[in-house]
């Protein structure tokens, strides 16, 4: 598919760009008053910025009806209106050759750009082939698909007519993406002939294949070209994407949805079990998305954000495509790794495409920074102003890295912490407000409109400074998941039961002496050693501080004596070569002086890689089943991105214990 590659060459400049941003611009002293009122006035305040910052096609009658008591939220009720509407006609009518999407793809250099009329038509092409398919409003549409132009289309075209997409990240197995087809009964599955990455073929259209013939639900599979290879095509079922839109027509009236009509579902990373369907609604994650892509990011229209999340994780939904469109922005989609075609590739990518932000996760940046600081250095990187994280808890030593040599300590870095369910960052510094010098570690504060509290075990709220508790959430907020598909019940008691009148969020933190907040990790992760609870990710931040180690994962398992012991698995940068014992002593040693003796760790474990999630997070439950010596059971292990690394820990463990 030929797109406007002119784009960049004069015609696009930010000079002309018309700010779609319409309210006023927040000087760092409103940050404070628009918190206030956001939880002091939350009808009035998400009330009014509903109005200002989206198009209505009908407008809403009732602010919000929640119970955080019965699970229970509805937002901005009476309203119509329509995604795609929002992030395409919108601009389309203002400012047709704005740039909306740079494709980086997998071949560095080859990058495609595709503005907003063009995005708009293809989408419309799309849209106009989904129903003369029969793809009808409410019905679920599977995406396997890797980060694409075509990708981005789909999923606007499936909004566009009110279909429900559920993104599936395509490298999942045969076995995970008919779970998920499954689970939504979905009827409509499109994905792509063959994936790029790292400079090797992904037979997609093969992992279809296997999955689908499985799913008795399953009626269609569309097939979109990247490689063009030859791919099997069963009659009846299959159709080549690019032929079927040849004859459709680039217009498509945008359907009116209520602003509680599912957008689209999306599956958990699975870190501490099962995946769960989240699904979310219309007007809310709209309205919330692109809201904090502004004012986390202090995203302003022309520049270039770069979110290297894949589109099938939350983050890639609201920071890839949703978020910056809503807001009338640029935004690149990457196809590639981190690594591809060396550990500089994130950086060549900014110089070359004069990226203003960037937005990545916990686990490549542990994986660049083993690399070394050359790859950094080497490329001009100031375009960049803000310098996100999310996914996991940053470590010191990363979010350091992050500062000093990628953003010259000179960027805003912001770790965002936030949860597919939550639908939009929740505690991330502002860089435009008071928050723009931020703590390494923390996501410091509140977004506008939530309210964070630390609960006891018994739920009884822990007030103060410099305390640690159960993080949960007062009150509710426009892009909260309304359910689980198919198990509502699984979704009151998951979020809403624990803690009843509150949102019940998995993640332990700590609030400093200055009101901030520091994530310590999963409840579940945090370990009572010798009467003492400490969460896995201080102890992780003390081991990360050995110029030695790359990374490091801290599980607790049943101590006859201390109640629970620490299990300390550690990977080192590349080209450490001394003694392996010799290291172990001084990683003890180091955790006795960054924490104290109680949180020195009885085992450690040096090994080369660990289970992480697809998303790229450690799994840390596989971990404590092998220091607990349950390796019989190790649970639902579909989403793991390297089963192999298993087996290598699994023999380390025993030869060592
Ligand atoms: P599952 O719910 O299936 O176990 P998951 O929780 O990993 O999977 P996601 O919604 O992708 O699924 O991840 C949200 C979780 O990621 C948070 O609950 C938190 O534990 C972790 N997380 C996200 N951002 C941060 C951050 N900035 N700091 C610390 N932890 C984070
Ligand atoms: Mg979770």
């Amino acid at each position: 598919m030929a797109f406007c590659s002119a784009l960049l060459n004069g015609r696009f400049c930010s000079s002309r760009l018309s700010p779609l941003i319409s309210e006023r611009s927040l000087a760092t002293s409103h940050h404070a008053a628009w918190y206030k009122e956001s939880l002091e006035h939350p009808e009035e305040f998400w009330g009014r910025l509903a109005r200002e910052r989206l198009r209505w096609m009908k407008p809403f009658t009732n602010v919000m009806d929640c119970s955080l008591k019965d699970g229970h939220f509805r937002w901005f009720e009476g309203g119509k209106l329509n995604m795609s509407d929002n992030c395409l006609d919108r601009i389309v009518e203002k400012d047709p050759d704005r740039l909306a999407l740079i494709w980086e793809k997998d071949e560095p250099g080859q990058q495609e750009y595709i503005t907003y009329q063009e995005l708009k038509n293809l989408t419309c092409r799309v849209a106009n082939t989904l129903k003369s398919q029969g793809v009808k409003k409410g019905d679920v549409v599977a995406i396997y698909m890797p980060v694409s132009l075509e990708a981005a289309a789909v999923m606007l075209a499936c909004t566009r007519i009110g279909a429900v997409h559920s993104v599936v990240f395509a490298g999942f197995s045969p076995t995970a993406l008919k779970n998920r087809i499954l689970d939504a009964s979905a009827e409509t599955v499109i994905t792509t002939d063959e994936g790029v990455r790292g400079g090797k073929t992904i037979p997609l259209k093969q992992t279809v294949d296997a999955a689908v013939s499985d799913c008795p639900c399953v009626k269609r599979v569309l097939v979109a070209t990247r490689t063009g290879a030859d791919v099997a095509m069963k009659d009846g079922r299959d159709y080549k994407l690019d032929e079927l839109m040849k004859g459709e027509s680039p217009e498509c009236p945008p359907e009116p949805m209520d602003s509680e009509d599912p957008l689209f579902m999306l599956y958990t990373s699975g870190s501490t079990g099962k995946p769960k369907g989240i699904l979310h609604a219309h007007a809310g994650y709209m309205l919330y998305s692109g809201l904090t892509q502004q004012y986390v990011f202090d995203y302003k229209v022309g520049d270039i954000f770069a979110c290297v999340a894949d589109i099938g994780w939350i983050t890639g939904h609201s920071h890839a495509l949703y978020g910056p469109l809503i807001n009338g922005g640029t935004s690149v989609l990457f196809e590639s790794l981190p690594i591809y075609p060396d550990p500089g590739r994130y950086w060549e990518m900014v110089q070359r495409l004069k990226v203003t932000q960037i937005y990545l996760a916990p686990t490549s940046l542990r994986l660049l920074l083993k690399a070394g600081d050359s790859y950094v250095k080497k490329y001009d990187r100031s375009t960049l102003r803000t310098l996100g994280c999310v996914g996991e808890p940053l470590n010191d030593e990363a979010w350091r890295w992050y500062h000093k040599v990628v953003g010259e300590e000179r960027c805003t870095v912001v770790d965002t912490w936030w949860q597919t369910e939550t639908g939009g960052i929740m505690i991330a510094p502002r860089p435009s407000s008071s928050d723009s010098t931020p703590k390494a570690g923390y996501p410091m504060s509140p977004f506008f409109g939530i309210d964070p509290v630390l609960l006891d075990n018994n739920g009884k709220e822990i007030t103060g400074n410099d305390v640690s508790g159960n993080l949960c959430i007062r009150n509710p907020w426009p892009s909260i998941a309304r359910t689980i598909y198919g198990d509502h019940e699984k979704f009151l008691n998951t979020y809403f039961t624990n803690y009843p009148g509150y949102y019940f969020t998995g993640d332990g933190a700590y609030r400093d002496k200055d009101g901030h907040y520091k994530i310590t990790g999963r409840i579940d992760d945090v370990i009572n050693v010798k009467g003492h609870r400490i969460g896995t990710a201080e102890i992780e931040s003390a081991l990360d501080h050995d110029s030695r180690v790359a990374e490091s994962a801290v599980v607790g398992y049943p101590h006859e004596i201390f109640g629970e012991g620490i299990y300390a698995y550690v990977i080192l940068k590349d080209g450490v070569t001394d003694n392996e014992d010799d290291i172990k002593k001084d990683l003890v040693q180091l955790v006795k002086s960054q924490i104290g003796s109680f949180a020195a760790p009885q085992f450690i474990l040096i090994t080369p890689g660990l289970p992480k999630t697809r998303s790229g997070k450690i799994m840390r439950r596989i971990l404590r089943k092998i220091s607990a010596n349950e390796t019989e059971e190790l649970g639902d292990i579909t989403t793991l991105a390297d089963p192999s690394v298993v087996e290598t820990i699994l023999t380390k463990h025993d030869s060592t214990t």
